[in-house]
């Protein structure tokens, strides 16, 4: 989403007559985006900003957007003298405004209101952080709130863009060359437009069903699409990849513990019971759709038997990949009120232990792969060998393979050969 949202702000600024530079050294103004959903992403920040102006001094401008900006607010400026101005979640479309106040001398400039009606969503092509895949948000906030997690307070409430918008915007993107959308949002699948514009064609037994049916209609080669929250995916998002090539083969549904007493905890909607039904549905698909997951250890009051649950689950859902994360506490969320009584040591063990036995799944998910043909986009040529190229299949693995004469962009079937730690590699045929 961040991503994403740099990209629109590079957008914006290129048409009010901004030059975007990657050289840093160069640069009149320096923007960061920024993430708080962890302690430690938000301690990045103030490194960062020390980086660009030691001891708060210097001619350029220094710009903060993202969660940390939406959340610290005007306490920004007290915590670091390099900052010049701050610009909220739903402040993106004035990032120029912001821009233009703080150069004119203004000091402490500060934009934490909500979003225009008319908020423009277009990416420009230079803008992209590739010419043939594009991020697409469908939805944005969260209304969960999960007792851990900081998004509902920095992302604000859950807001569906309507069907139409996002199928112009996709059909655009093809027409430009991209080959691969991803749709995304913090819960995809609570899509809920309040009009369903656009989608009265369609069939479905959600809005975001229907709206995976309409964005495959457009004809675009690829789609992919993330998160999904476990207690609103319904099986009927299978029956749609099922029925359309172009939507690819994977699933992501963070689960976070295997522990029903702490999924209460975490007030998740979801139990480890209902949580397998719906992975079942997902391994049992006539299509190889790869599952994988976000997990949390070190919850407060996270026990031996709690954390054995994860492993457990860990190893029966056989994840193609698993990002796990060591619980941060986060100011302001009902978590933060309990006491963070797992110690970082233990919270480090348990880490350890679970990436072991994902390994295990990957070595096991990619060994899997090898002798299949799978279909994959070509994004980029290796650095080392002009020939060799790099892209990821339908359902989300990385492969390096021999060109054989193909070209980034190129959609390529590829035999794969062998599989090292997270890559699998190939050529194609
Ligand atoms: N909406 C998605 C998750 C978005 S946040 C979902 O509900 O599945 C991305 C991930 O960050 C979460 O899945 C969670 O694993 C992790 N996370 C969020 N808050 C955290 C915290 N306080 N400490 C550690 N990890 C956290
Ligand atoms: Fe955070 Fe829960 Fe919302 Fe995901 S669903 S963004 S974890 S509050």
């Amino acid at each position: 989403m961040n991503v994403s949202d740099s990209e629109r702000v590079s957008t914006l600024l290129e048409s009010e007559g901004f030059e975007i530079t990657s050289d840093e050294g160069s640069a009149d103004i320096v923007l960061l985006n920024t993430c708080s959903v962890r302690e430690k992403a938000e301690h990045k920040l103030y490194t960062r900003v020390g980086q660009i102006k030691p001891g708060g001094k210097g001619e350029r401008l220094v710009g903060v957007m993202g969660c940390v900006a939406q959340l610290e607010g005007e306490t920004l400026f007290e915590k670091d003298r390099g900052i010049d101005f701050v610009v909220g979640t739903r402040a993106v479309g004035r990032v120029h405004e912001a821009i233009r106040l703080a150069g004119s001398g203004k000091g402490n400039v500060i934009d934490l209101k909500g979003r225009e009606d008319d908020y423009d969503w277009t990416v420009a092509d230079k803008s992209r952080h590739s010419p043939f895949v594009a991020f697409v948000p469908i939805i944005e906030g969260c209304n969960k709130f999960c007792t851990y997690c900081i998004v509902p307070f920095s992302r604000g409430r859950e807001k569906s863009l309507p069907a139409s918008e996002i199928v112009r915007q996709v059909l655009d993107l093809r027409r430009t060359g991209v080959k691969e959308v991803h749709l995304i949002g913090q819960n995809v699948n609570s899509y809920r437009p309040g009009t369903d514009t656009g989608l009265e064609d369609f069939r479905g037994a959600t809005p975001f069903s229907r709206l995976l049916r309409a964005v495959a209609a457009t004809g675009i080669e690829r789609i992919k699409f993330t998160t999904s929250f476990p207690r609103d995916f319904h099986p009927d998002i299978v029956d749609a990849i099922e029925e359309n090539d172009n939507l690819c083969n994977w699933v992501h549904l963070p689960v976070q513990s295997g522990s029903d007493r702490l999924l209460r905890e975490m007030r998740r909607g979801h139990t480890i019971d209902s949580y397998k039904k719906k992975i079942d549905r997902i391994r049992s698909s006539s299509r190889e759709i790869s599952l994988t997951t976000d997990i949390i250890v070190g919850f407060p009051g996270e026990t031996e038997e709690d954390f054995r649950g994860t492993k457990e689950l860990v190893r029966h859902c056989r994840y193609d990949a698993a990002y796990i994360f060591k619980y941060s506490p986060r100011p302001g969320t009902p978590a933060a009120a309990l006491e963070d009584d797992v110690t970082d040591q233990t919270k480090t063990r348990r880490f350890l232990e679970l990436e072991e036995i994902q390994k295990e799944n990957v070595r096991r998910s990619l060994s899997n792969s090898v002798g299949k043909v799978y279909d994959v986009l070509a994004e980029k040529a290796s650095e080392r060998d002009d020939d060799h190229l790099s892209g990821h299949t339908t359902c989300h693995k990385v492969v390096n393979f021999a060109g054989n004469g193909a070209v980034p962009g190129d959609i390529c079937r590829v035999k794969i050969t062998d599989a090292k730690s997270n890559t699998l590699f190939g050529e194609r045929v």
